[in-house]
């Protein structure tokens, strides 16, 4: 039987992103060949609509905002950190209710980035909204980039 693991939906070639796309892996026949996936986009499931304005952090990264350090703010100047933890926090609920172990995550994301994240309009070392959670629950989920598989 194949593990069940969480991924996001973009990866899986579905078009949720921001600018309306799909982010595909390279790899996915193979993944699926592996893995039965668990979808999710948390940004979509925050109530976020496809297309949408780009998000950033300010002030930090995932981590940041859960310390309450930082925000999420979109090209329009809306905060949507609200939004954004709540699908974050749905896609983990989910996650935990199936006991899934690990995540292919989509890089440089607000909400699924893993090691790479956009703040004040630099790419840097930082984690999104879905790791920074995942962290903090101290919970045994491994979280690894799935943009190539
Ligand atoms: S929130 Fe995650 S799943 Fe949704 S579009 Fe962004 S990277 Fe993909």
């Amino acid at each position: 039987m194949k593990e069940v693991v969480g991924v996001s939906l973009c990866l899986l070639g579905l078009a949720c992103r921001y600018n309306g796309r799909a982010k595909k892996m390279r790899g996915l026949e193979r993944f699926l060949e592996r893995f039965s996936p668990l979808p999710f986009c948390p940004e979509q499931m925050g109530g976020l609509p496809t297309p949408r304005p780009p998000t950033q952090f300010f002030g930090g990264d995932g981590r940041a905002v859960l310390m309450g350090q930082a925000r999420l703010i979109n090209e329009e100047g809306r905060d949507v950190t609200d939004v954004m933890l709540k699908g974050s926090r749905m896609a983990l609920s989910l996650v935990k209710l199936l006991g899934v172990k690990k995540l292919f995550l989509k890089e440089k994301s607000p909400c699924c980035g893993v090691n790479k994240v956009w703040i004040e309009g630099k790419l840097v070392e930082g984690c999104g909204l879905l790791k920074a959670l995942v962290e903090r629950e101290g919970l045994s989920i491994e979280v690894v980039v799935g943009d190539e598989f």
